[in-house]
């Protein structure tokens, strides 16, 4: 299902389209840690540190591992990843097993992950749990319903060209507004509509046959599917033509674009704002957020001129494919073929039980997630992780009061965004009120759409309330992290709080490389490119003198510059403006992580371990965290829509820029990695 995205920004790709997120498989000795928490069995000593620092830390395991069949990316993260979900399998197994009383934690879990898990049952139903949405559609005879439609459809999930979520107000965060963005296209995003070369038409092909063979699960006849997908292709690149490629969504004030219901209905004649607002179920409001303009003044035209037999099917075909991986085999397949195989290179589906476990995630996370840490997390995990974002936070501010190229006005103001820092380590204080959603055991399909239509009311009844700050937007058992501008605040779940990032025996060199770098980089983004324009108390508001931000500007080119020269699979180019963000996070990160280990004893020290200096060991951390490869199909696919480079480069590219690497490995002049200091980018 295409979920609506919060704005946050994590430091890991999350999955991409066709949902479903990482990771499973027993690999046993993936994620035991080595004695020493840096494998040298790992490296290739043969690669000088100076000339390709990733090879170097990681070099022999790349050469020998070979990416698992039912994975695109596989490395550290995804040995994390996986070794995560087993403890939750372990986890969903125990409590299918045990008796709980109806409405718990246990009691919707154990529910939704037996519905999951009955395959018979499933394929026995097939689409006659759509019956009612299917007969909607066929009933639309005027653009009026077909509105209505889509109206009623986004109530269970299933947004299509109506993608809408609410949350902050940019200008006024401690107020809720509903918000629309583009949507409506089945690819990944606009790229892949435009694009050339003939990679592109080979999945523009695929794509149409996709759709064709939806519509024939669906009933219809395959001459009849043919010309159907083509003319619901054909729909899907107007709408794509009115959208924005993902690098132009980065820019947060050309995003924000408040309209008056008024005011909106004017520039979209065929959508009375008023209308989809009482049909919506929302009350009260007067004005919305709108990211693209443009894409709804095309939307407006397009649900008029385009015949409604076109719209019928489109939506017949959306509703069947979003719900394909909760339906009986043969939608399930078809839906893995396309979106997995074809898009992303992935050779075998995931266990049945993995993908179950992803779609609770997404449904009722924080019931799931409660149980995880009530049995996985140890609150001595929290109190560690306490203390170490205390001192990177010290060693940032730190870092502000002597940069030599800001005024001392903006760095008044940068210090106070720092200290108005809201962190959340582990867990929710206040878990998620699930009273009234009804799981049973019986319906798969069923138990999406109403935690979806649960979620929905739950959203609906913010609007007018004051903004709860204390929500988060990732589940505890996630391996990940992420900012979020709107609250101003850093976010670590506690899933991870595990070795590679963090152990309790592992040396500062190793926590402050991993966890550490993880935590400067949260930090960095509420000072990066976009977070930068936001101020302490969250508000989407410039706080920087012209000339700073001139001069912040002029750096962070840099850095864009730097990444647009790399590339993979040898031709394809980083997106310097696309992963700008998160390169300046990476960078930051490291440099925070730096300046906050050097305030350890080991930091200060010269003790060897395993024959490596602490500097040597802290860098060497950072480069094993990135240790990974990708499939070349989802390679292709994240550097059009991912934000974050890829590994190798993440691991890298940072380094490049920062002096202290090139002292603990003497890194000289010829050495391939080595920059002239007036070429290296240095920011926070
Ligand atoms: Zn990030």
């Amino acid at each position: 299902m295409r979920y609506k995205k919060i704005v946050v920004a994590g430091v890991l790709a999350a999955g991409t389209v066709g949902c479903g997120v990482n990771t499973s498989k027993p690999a046993e000795q993936a994620t035991s840690e080595p004695a020493t928490y840096l494998s040298r069995a790992n490296m290739d000593t043969t690669v000088k540190p100076g000339d390709d620092f990733f090879l170097y830390v990681n070099g022999t395991w790349i050469r020998n591992t070979a990416i698992p069949g039912d994975k695109t990316r596989w490395g550290s993260f995804d040995e994390l990843r996986d070794k995560t979900n087993k403890s939750v399998h372990t986890l969903l197994e125990d409590v299918s097993k045990e008796k709980a009383t109806a409405g718990t934690a246990q009691f919707n879990v154990a529910a939704f992950y037996k519905s999951g898990m009955d395959t018979a049952a499933i394929d026995k139903a097939g689409i006659a749990v759509l019956q009612q949405q299917l007969d909607a559609i066929h009933a639309i005879s005027t653009p009026q319903q077909l509105l209505d439609v889509v109206i009623a459809n986004g109530k269970t999930g299933l947004q299509t060209v109506f993608p809408n979520f609410i949350g902050p107000d940019d200008k006024n965060v401690s107020e809720n507004i509903v918000q629309f963005t583009q949507g409506g296209l089945g690819l990944p995003s606009k790229d892949y509509y435009t694009d050339k070369d003939a990679g592109a038409e080979k999945n523009r092909q695929a794509y149409k046959a996709y759709i064709g063979k939806i519509l024939q699960l669906g009933g219809a006849d395959s001459v009849t599917a043919g010309k159907q997908a083509l003319a619901i292709f054909d729909l899907e690149q107007k709408l794509a033509a009115a959208s924005l490629y993902p690098k132009e969504m980065r820019d947060p004030q050309k995003m924000y674009n408040k309209f008056s219901l008024d005011a909106l209905s004017k520039q979209t004649p065929g959508i009375s704002w008023k209308e989809v607002f009482a049909k919506m179920g929302i009350n009260g409001q007067d004005s919305l957020l709108v990211t693209v303009p443009q894409y709804y003044k095309t939307l407006s035209g397009l649900l008029h001129s385009t015949p409604l037999d076109t719209w019928k099917t489109y939506l017949t075909y959306n509703l069947l494919s979003d719900m394909a991986p909760y339906l009986g085999r043969s939608f399930d397949e078809a839906h893995f073929d396309f979106y997995d195989k074809t898009l992303s290179g992935q050779k075998e589906q995931k266990p049945r039980w993995e993908r179950v476990m992803q779609v609770i995630n997404n449904s009722i996370g924080e019931q799931l997630g409660k149980l995880y840490v009530d049995r996985y997390f140890k609150p001595e995990a929290k109190q560690k992780m306490v203390e170490l974002v205390q001192n990177l936070q010290d060693a940032f501010s730190n870092r502000i009061k002597n940069l030599d190229w800001m005024s001392d006005a903006t760095k008044q103001k940068a210090e106070a965004k720092l200290g108005a820092f809201m962190k959340k380590i582990g867990y929710p204080d206040h878990w998620k009120d699930y009273s009234g959603l009804e799981i049973t055991a019986e319906h798969y399909a069923q138990n999406v759409l109403k935690a979806a239509a649960f979620e929905y009311n739950r959203n609906l009844a913010k609007l007018g309330k004051p903004v709860d700050r204390t929500e988060w937007g990732m589940t505890p058992n996630t391996v990940n992290a992420y900012y979020n501008p709107a609250f101003n605040e850093i976010v670590f779940p506690a899933a991870i709080l595990q070795f590679p990032f963090f152990d309790f025996g592992a040396d500062d060199a190793v926590n402050y490389g991993g966890i550490g770098a993880v935590i400067g980089h949260e930090m960095t983004h509420g000072f990066d490119d976009q977070g930068a324009q936001y101020a302490a108390d969250g508000n989407l508001k410039n706080w920087w003198t012209p000339e700073d931000e001139k001069k912040f500007k002029e750096k962070t080119k840099m850095v864009e510059e730097q990444f647009n020269r790399y590339t993979v699979l040898d031709s394809v180019h980083v997106n310097g403006s696309l992963t700008l963000g998160e390169n300046i996070a990476d960078l930051g990160g490291i440099t925070i992580a730096y300046d906050a280990f050097k305030k350890t004893k080991q930091g200060q020290g010269n003790e060897l371990i395993d024959g490596f200096t602490p500097d040597q060991r802290f860098f060497m951390s950072w480069g094993q965290i990135w240790r990974g490869k990708s499939t070349p199909e989802r390679a292709k696919q994240l550097i059009k829509i991912d934000p974050h480079a890829p590994a190798e480069w993440r691991g890298n590219g940072p380094l490049t820029n920062f002096e202290p690497w090139y002292k603990a490995f003497d890194v000289k002049p010829g050495d391939k990695m080595y920059k002239p200091e007036n070429e290296r980018a240095k920011i926070w």
